[in-house]
């Protein structure tokens, strides 16, 4: 179920010891004047962040679903050309991580399928839990899937219900019955755009306007791209149906709890998004300050670790009066297709990605902000970097809990025996990655970081093995 990162120290060669993505998903219902596709780019560039393996656009024009999908990032997949033949009134989008299904030009998204009434596109952001009982009883009945995605499962059972049910909206009611796990859905057909939310709201989605256009987007960064303005949040387990440019809406959600998964405040949304009121940036700043109130540190130089921690190593700065500076520089232009240095480079520390700047370093006590220890083969070799560049001490301090426990809905999360926070203390971390100190911020703070976000909305399972959905069958 579980992509794993199997590169060490891949920080410094390309691929980080990080959470990995989720995807990101994309919609717009304009009309003939509309360049929909255009538009659909412009969101999915800034969603690219969410993914980076893959990208496609779908788009409806006069009953026909038509569509451009490619390996890489969005401004390698799409050209002028490309952009012009993608002609249509209404077009969804997707970039995509996998966490299920391998990385294949056939597991791109989006995903278009037949149904009664035609052709339909899906997008997906997330991860089904019984994705592969469903996919079983499919099989058994004589399906067969031309991709290993569990998007793919969604699709063959709005196609199944479409041929029994009287209306979209009782297909949509019959598909979220059966699938669980975690879903921001946009899907199209030829003449509806429709945005579907878990019910437990595990992945973000919300609606906004572009002139007189709906836009549905995972993060609200992309209607600022576009120039579009922020209308709401999809709530959880919501439906909304966008129809001749109206939209209605209805609730599936069943009274399940609301689990925003709280890793989107603290990595994977984009700094510049609001999610369900709270702005990530705030967010991040708010974690920053009560980590330095929880795991204060006598030192002369705060630094974050490019791009995730230096907000929160903002706010740890301004909470303990230590000045914030820059010591650790980022390549940004290492690329998805980077060739892996070998290994006689690696054994001379080649360092691709990341350099630290001696003249910053040498002879100061360093406090380090990271905004998650995963594997903890990163910070051992950043910690490493900065003494090596003369750091007197290295006290690092990470602004979520420690992660004990695998994600089963859509993060790539290594398994448990991965996770070094599963199977060692605080103090066994610490002389692992070489630290002076180390300190992560608590549950109780990292909760109420997310300032306007609703209370007790949030998934920790990850950091506290509270799992809000039953996994089968493993769970
Ligand atoms: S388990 Fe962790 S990463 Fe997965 S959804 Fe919950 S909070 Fe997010």
């Amino acid at each position: 179920m579980l992509n794993r990162r199997d590169n060490d120290l891949s920080i410094f060669y390309g691929q980080e010891d990080k959470l990995h993505e989720a995807c990101g998903v994309f919609g717009i219902y304009g009309d003939e004047n509309t360049e929909v596709a255009r538009i659909t780019y412009f969101g999915l560039y800034a969603l690219q962040h969410r993914g980076q393996e893959s990208c496609g656009i779908a788009v409806s024009k006069d009953g026909e679903i038509t569509g451009h999908k490619g390996m890489g990032l969005v401004s390698e997949v799409f050209t002028e050309k490309i952009l012009d033949r993608l002609d249509g009134t209404i077009a969804i989008g997707h970039t995509r991580y996998s966490t299920t299904g391998g990385s294949s030009i056939e597991n791109c998204q989006p995903l278009i399928v037949k149904y009664k009434e035609g052709r339909l596109a899906i997008a997906h952001n997330g991860n089904l839990t019984n994705a592969s009982k469903i996919r079983l009883d499919f099989e058994n009945r004589g399906a067969i899937f031309q991709t290993s995605t569990d998007s793919e499962i969604i699709a063959n059972l709005i196609s199944r219900f479409g041929l029994e049910c009287k209306s979209i909206e009782e297909v949509l009611v019959r598909t979220t019955e059966i699938i669980e796990g975690s879903y921001a859905l946009v899907i199209m057909s030829r003449n509806k755009l429709v945005g579907i939310r878990d019910p437990w709201g595990l992945r973000p989605l919300c609606i906004g306007k572009l002139g007189n256009s709906y836009v549905l987007t995972s993060e609200s960064c992309a209607l600022d791209t576009i120039g579009g303005e922020y209308i709401r949040d999809v709530e959880p387990g919501e439906i909304v149906i966008i129809e001749n440019n109206s939209l209605r809406s209805f609730s599936v959600r069943n009274n399940k709890p609301h689990r925003l998964c709280i890793f989107e405040h603290i990595y994977f949304a984009r700094p510049d998004s609001f999610i369900e009121g709270a702005s990530i940036y705030q967010a991040r700043l708010e974690a920053g300050r009560l980590l330095a109130i929880e795991h204060p540190a006598d030192a002369d130089l705060v630094v974050g670790v490019p791009d995730s921690g230096i907000t929160a190593a903002i706010g740890f700065a301004r909470e303990s009066k230590i000045p914030y500076g820059e010591a650790l520089i980022k390549n940004r232009y290492v690329g998805r297709t980077f060739i892996q240095p070998n290994q006689e480079m690696r054994e001379q520390s080649v360092n691709i990605k990341l350099n630290a700047l001696r003249t910053e370093i040498k002879g100061k006590r360093i406090v380090l902000i990271d905004d998650s220890i995963v594997r903890g083969t990163t910070t051992l070799k950043i910690v490493q970097m900065l003494k090596d560049a003369g750091a007197k001490e290295v006290h690092v301090r990470i602004s979520s809990p420690p992660v004990k426990h695998p994600c089963y809905f859509g993060i790539d999360i290594a398994s448990s025996e991965d996770l070094i926070a599963a199977n060692n203390s605080t103090e066994e971390i610490r002389k692992i990655i070489g630290a002076d100190s180390l300190g992560f911020l608590s549950v109780e703070s990292l909760l109420k970081s997310p300032v306007g976000a609703p209370e007790n909305s949030f998934c920790t399972a990850c950091l506290t093995g509270d799992y809000p959905i039953k996994v089968w069958p493993e769970i």
